[in-house]
């Protein structure tokens, strides 16, 4: 670290301190759009000032589609992270389709179509071919993807090669002459620039947002509400759309398409080069990368002759080693540091602050319950007439041949906390599990409330209102805390005009509170992968509870976490049982927590209801001393939920 005085002094003589302030905040963004609209003045004037040639209008045109490509490829590849090998299909079906249309004339087949239709039914083709391949490709993960997708891109130009009668085999098509470079310069150049709006727009709605939720843990998302197929198959659908228009209106003016020239793999490949240089999922890092590499072709590349493809390579190498997060990032992580030096020199207070240290007063202040805003959620007082929020019978799980799960049955009533124990490797993760629906039952039927949800998906009953949190913490890293929590909403009543909007004032009111509530309110603006242990514990439980469900499924949520922070989480779990009739179903190893919080527990061993009742009772159940101590003991149950006793054998 540079000392105090120092970064001071640096902040100090580098840049004057107005300046500083404007450049750290509005001043910089304004560079950014003024960059941006003098690039686009000059393209609009270029052509009008007589200054280009037909060859240089056609150059920059197919600098555009490349720019277009690579957009496309970033909707599904960086945003959602499914990083496709083969969307260059989609430019060689819209050309293909566009081909085939204008040429039916003169291949004896009908009517020639005029371009603008055949483009657009070119669009809509690959469009839709995008939406039935995906729906099957999707759902395979990491490199089974991308293989699936080059797969499916090789396939469809022999295709095209094959089915002469229609496609002129390889020999190709030819279409009828264009009309006129500067009209499709200027369309392109519209295009691509709605395009890039077009996703700076998707990006900062719910949709954008889901799928960030997708690349980062696509399992997480779903039992978090979001029907992540569909929204998968929707994005990739969209690409290969609008891929398939740039491909329709190239063919067009190249008046003639081959399959090695409308399906080629450096077109997948550029498109990859370039986001990656320009920063994988951010909105500027395709335009930027992709011009870049144009520019470097032009101008090394030309130059290198036959050591392109060495230069080429090596770059990938650099790219990957020096800009991890390419231009975007860089500039971003350096405006970053660049903004933290002004500030050390703007403000006297200097030091930046570290992580929020909560007193004991502090958190004491804090400690304001959230408003009940569930409809229905039942006061405390009617507790007594208790209906049934979950119920489970004869739940079964096998993993090959251990069952980790055996015969369960379990419930919870509305307004309860129920506690579930057991040693470790008794199945109390895997039945919640089962619960919540990510595992496939093997026997057994739930119901939660009155929907019978045996067969429901994770993200149907994350809609009905179960909510919970993980063993192994599961937030979206990157994003920040208040992204974290704007994105646990109640999917189900999002419906499609919310998803294309942003956050609405309800839900911020709402993660603000709830933030304020669990002491992350200082933290809001972290990205979620900078919070201690505990914190992403805490943040866990807002997620929950930003969805308005009935029943939390809380796993080990006090575990890691220091001491006075478990007494905050088991104030802030009773008021928000207590207020809001929120029930819970707790797997703790913390037992001296359970005892404070649970009417009721449940005891598992070895994938089986060992015991239930109150949490004395259960104490001491001969059979649950013997699971505790007995000669395949592991653990005791012991207040303070450290005892992992090895050395414990009676
Ligand atoms: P607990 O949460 O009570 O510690 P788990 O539910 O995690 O226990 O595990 C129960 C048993 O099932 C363990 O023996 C574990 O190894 C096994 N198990 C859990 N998940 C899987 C899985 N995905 N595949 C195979 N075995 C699993
Ligand atoms: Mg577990």
């Amino acid at each position: 670290m540079i000392p105090l005085r120092l970064r001071r002094w640096l902040g100090g003589v580098m840049i004057p301190l107005p300046l500083r302030r404007w450049l750290g905040g509005a001043g910089g963004r304004l560079l950014v759009r003024i960059a941006g609209a003098a690039a686009l003045v000059w393209l609009i004037v270029l052509p009008l000032a007589g200054g280009a040639s037909d060859s240089t209008l056609f150059t920059l045109t197919l600098m555009f589609t490349s720019v277009a490509v690579a957009v496309n490829w970033n909707l599904t590849g960086g945003f959602t992270g499914y990083v496709d090998f083969g969307h260059a299909v989609w430019f060689g079906i819209g050309a293909y389709t566009t081909a085939i249309l204008m040429s039916l004339q003169s291949n004896g087949l009908g009517i020639g179509w005029p371009p603008i239709p055949a483009i657009l039914l070119a669009m809509a083709v690959s469009g839709a071919l995008a939406a039935v391949i995906g729906r099957f490709t999707m759902h395979l993960k990491g490199p089974y993807f991308s293989i699936a997708m080059l797969g499916t891109f090789v396939a469809m130009r022999e295709v095209t090669r094959t089915w002469g009668g229609l496609t002129g085999g390889g020999v190709g098509l030819t279409l009828p002459p264009y009309l006129n470079r500067q009209v499709f310069y200027y369309l392109e150049l519209l295009l691509v620039v709605g395009l890039v709006g077009l996703t700076w727009w998707l990006r900062r709605t719910r949709f954008g947002a889901a799928l960030v939720a997708i690349r980062e843990d696509e399992l997480g998302a779903q039992m978090r509400g979001i029907a992540t197929t569909r929204l998968k198959v929707a994005v990739f659908s969209f690409a290969g759309a609008s891929t398939g228009l740039f491909g329709g209106l190239w063919a067009y003016q190249n008046t003639f398409v081959d399959p090695d020239i409308a399906f080629v793999e450096t077109r997948t490949i550029d498109a990859i080069m370039g986001t990656l240089l320009g920063g994988l999922g951010t909105v500027l890092g395709p335009v930027l990368g992709t011009v870049g590499l144009h520019w470097l072709r032009e101008v090394l590349w030309t130059n290198l002759l036959d050591y392109h493809l060495v230069a080429q390579g090596v770059l990938l190498i650099l790219i990957v080693l020096f800009l991890p997060k390419g231009i975007v990032g860089f500039f971003d992580a350096r405006a970053a540091s660049l903004r933290e030096l002004w500030r050390w020199g703007a403000d006297d207070s200097a030091a930046p602050a570290g992580g929020p240290v909560q007193s004991e007063g502090d958190s004491a202040r804090r400690r304001r319950p959230v408003e009940p805003d569930r409809a229905g959620a039942a006061p405390s007082g009617e507790r007594t007439q208790r209906t049934q929020i979950v119920g489970a019978s004869s739940i079964v799980k096998r993993f090959g041949g251990l069952t980790a799960v055996d015969g369960v049955d379990i419930e919870v009533f509305s307004g309860e906390m129920v506690g579930l124990i057991g040693p470790n490797g008794s199945g109390k993760t895997t039945l919640f599990d089962c619960l919540s629906r990510v595992h496939a039952l093997d026997n057994g039927s739930i119901r939660l409330g009155t929907a019978d949800i045996t067969r429901l998906s994770a993200y149907q009953v994350a809609r009905l209102g179960m909510a919970r949190t993980f063993q192994v913490i599961r937030v979206y890293r990157d994003l920040t805390v208040r992204e974290n929590m704007e994105l646990s909403v109640q999917w189900g009543e999002v419906g499609i005009r919310g998803l294309f909007q942003r956050t609405d004032q309800a839900t911020r009111a709402k993660a603000e509170q709830l933030m304020d509530f669990l002491m992350l309110d200082s933290m809001a603006d972290e990205p979620a992968g900078t919070l201690s242990g505990g914190q992403r514990r805490l943040l866990e439980i807002g997620m929950a509870l930003m969805s308005n469900p009935s029943l939390v499924l809380l796993d080990e949520a006090t575990s890691g976490i220091n001491p006075t922070l478990v007494e905050d989480i088991k104030d802030r779990l009773v008021s928000i049982n207590v207020e809001q009739g929120v029930s819970f179903l707790m797997v703790e190893h913390n037992v001296g927590f359970v005892a404070d919080l649970c009417e009721r527990v449940v005891v598992l061993d070895s994938g089986r209801k060992l015991a239930e009742g109150t949490p004395r009772q259960v104490m001491e159940a001969p059979a649950v001393i013997e699971a505790y101590f007995g000669a395949e003991g592991r653990r005791k149950p012991s207040e303070d939920g450290a005892g992992t006793g090895a050395g414990e054998t009676p």
